[in-house]
């Protein structure tokens, strides 16, 4: 991990600040990225020596890819991006969904993902060297109620993760869709707009896995041998399962 030049998107919390955290103890270089400076900062003095902040908004493409120009050696050249930012806003079914929502969810979800994608790819081919490990969800592959444009959102990055690994074959660059099920994060208390009560709900009575769960397994597939790639990875609660087709039926 030592000569390792890791980009972290959403750092600031949750599963990112975890990766950011995993990887930096291993020793590499972490480029930590989102919003909240004072978050961001926090990581960095925890680990002067290999953590760098990049206050961004990923959603604001023209911003971010100035940002990235400016990047002081050996920050500028990443040998690992994780995709992790990403949120779900709502919970309402589509019919009752705002418009906003839904935008939001495809800019920051797809769009961003994709564009830091599309910066970081040249210089790995050149460079012979990369991994993009990409945030998804089991979102992507189970529908539920309420969650038709994060799902499709998530099934898009699956999609997009198995169709770069395609591209690139023969090169060196790896590809990797880790898909969590409920991870307890601040993930909840942002879809519900701040409602830390109702976000709490997600989680009760049953154990949920930690970020930290979720870093050790992304950290897992970037510590393999440079000659193996995990291409998808589901990665569940145990007290949570995928419940099937429903139906709606006529009162008798
Ligand atoms: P989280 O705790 O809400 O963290 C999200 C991170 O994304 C924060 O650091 C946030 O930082 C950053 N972010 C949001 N909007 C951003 C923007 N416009 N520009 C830059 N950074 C932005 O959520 P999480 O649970 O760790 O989620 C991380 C990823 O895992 C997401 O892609 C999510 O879809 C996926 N996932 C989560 C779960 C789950 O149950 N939690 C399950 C499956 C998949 P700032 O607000 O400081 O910018």
């Amino acid at each position: 991990m030592k000569d390792q030049v890791c980009w972290v998107t959403g750092a600031s919390a949750g599963i990112g600040r975890a990766v950011v955290q995993r990887f930096a103890e291993a020793g590499a270089r972490v480029l930590a990225m989102a919003r909240r400076e004072d978050r961001l900062l926090e990581l960095a003095e925890q680990f002067p020596e290999q953590v760098r902040v990049l206050v961004c908004d990923v959603t604001d493409e023209e911003k971010l890819r100035r940002s990235l120009s400016e990047l002081q050696s050996p920050f500028h050249e990443p040998t690992i991006l994780v995709n992790n930012a990403g949120a779900a806003f709502g919970l309402e079914m589509a019919q009752a969904s705002r418009w906003s929502d839904w935008q939001r969810m495809i800019d920051l979800n797809v769009t961003s993902l994709v564009c830091l994608t599309h910066y970081v790819l040249p210089g790995m081919v050149e460079r012979n060297r990369g991994h993009i490990l990409n945030l998804g969800s089991v979102a992507g592959t189970y529908p539920y109620r309420g969650g038709q444009v994060y799902g499709a959102s998530k099934a898009f990055v699956e999609q997009f993760s198995l169709g770069l690994r395609c591209d690139l074959l023969g090169k060196q660059v790896r590809v990797t869709n880790i898909e969590p099920g409920a991870v307890q994060s601040e993930f909840a208390t942002v879809r519900f707009e701040g409602d830390s009560e109702k976000a709490a709900k997600v989680y009760e009575g049953f154990q949920p896995l930690t970020p930290a769960d979720i870093a050790e397994t992304v950290f897992w597939c970037a510590a393999l041998p440079a000659h193996v790639n995990i291409n998808r990875l589901e990665v569940m609660p145990v007290m949570q399962a995928s419940a099937g087709f429903v139906w709606h039926r006529d009162d008798p």
